[in-house]
């Protein structure tokens, strides 16, 4: 299966897609773990992507799709993926249709974690990440609603969209997610 994790900065991405990926065995693609990872690792593309986390802003689409391109074309992504954080623009979700059609791999689902944005804020902070600072958070916010949330219409219209409530523990989320993607795997 392939399946794209939706949702606002803090809505708990990461921790579902980890435990999905261990429940269905496919691996977890977070463009934001490779991202911080190539600028760990000092490459250009690293550095240039690190301007943009710490402000709190989207790297550009083509630095992105390049990323997520190579990730695929390896062998562990033939049975399925997880995609944890992207795509975040239209153009990105675009991008992957064209990706996943060149494959004749269809996308399954979208799951997309619903919770009011005021909770948020509380728990990004509380996580202490370096894009975790109070103002970048609100410019987050700001690039997630101007930016992402077209795309819950964008994969409503093709009919794999579903909202999932992210609030409660993280075991109560995943129960929730596991249904869903039960249901869809039937
Ligand atoms: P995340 O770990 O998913 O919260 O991503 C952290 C940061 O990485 C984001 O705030 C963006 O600056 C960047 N990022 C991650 N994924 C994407 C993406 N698909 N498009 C653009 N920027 C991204």
């Amino acid at each position: 299966m392939r399946i794209v994790f939706l949702g606002p900065p803090g809505a708990g991405k990461g921790t579902q897609a980890q435990r999905l990926k261990d429940y269905l065995g496919i691996p977890h693609l977070s463009t934001g773990e490779m991202l911080r990872d190539a600028g760990d690792a000092g490459t250009s593309l690293g550095r240039e992507a690190d301007r943009y986390m710490q402000a709190g802003q989207l790297v550009p689409d083509a630095v992105v799709v390049g990323v997520v391109v190579d990730r695929l074309g390896e062998k562990d992504c033939a049975r399925g993926c997880l995609f944890d954080g992207f795509p975040r623009t239209v153009p990105q979700a675009e991008a992957l249709d064209a990706m996943l059609a060149g494959k004749k791999m269809p996308l399954d689902l979208v799951l997309a974690l619903d919770v009011p944005q005021e909770k948020l804020v509380d728990r990004l902070l509380s996580r202490g990440r370096a894009d975790d600072q109070q103002d970048t958070i609100e410019e987050r916010f700001r690039q997630y609603n101007a930016l992402t949330e077209p795309l819950l219409d964008y994969y409503r219209g093709r009919g794999i969209l579903r909202m999932i409530d992210g609030e409660g523990t993280p075991d109560e989320v995943f129960s929730r997610v596991r249904a869903v993607v039960d249901a869809a795997a039937q």
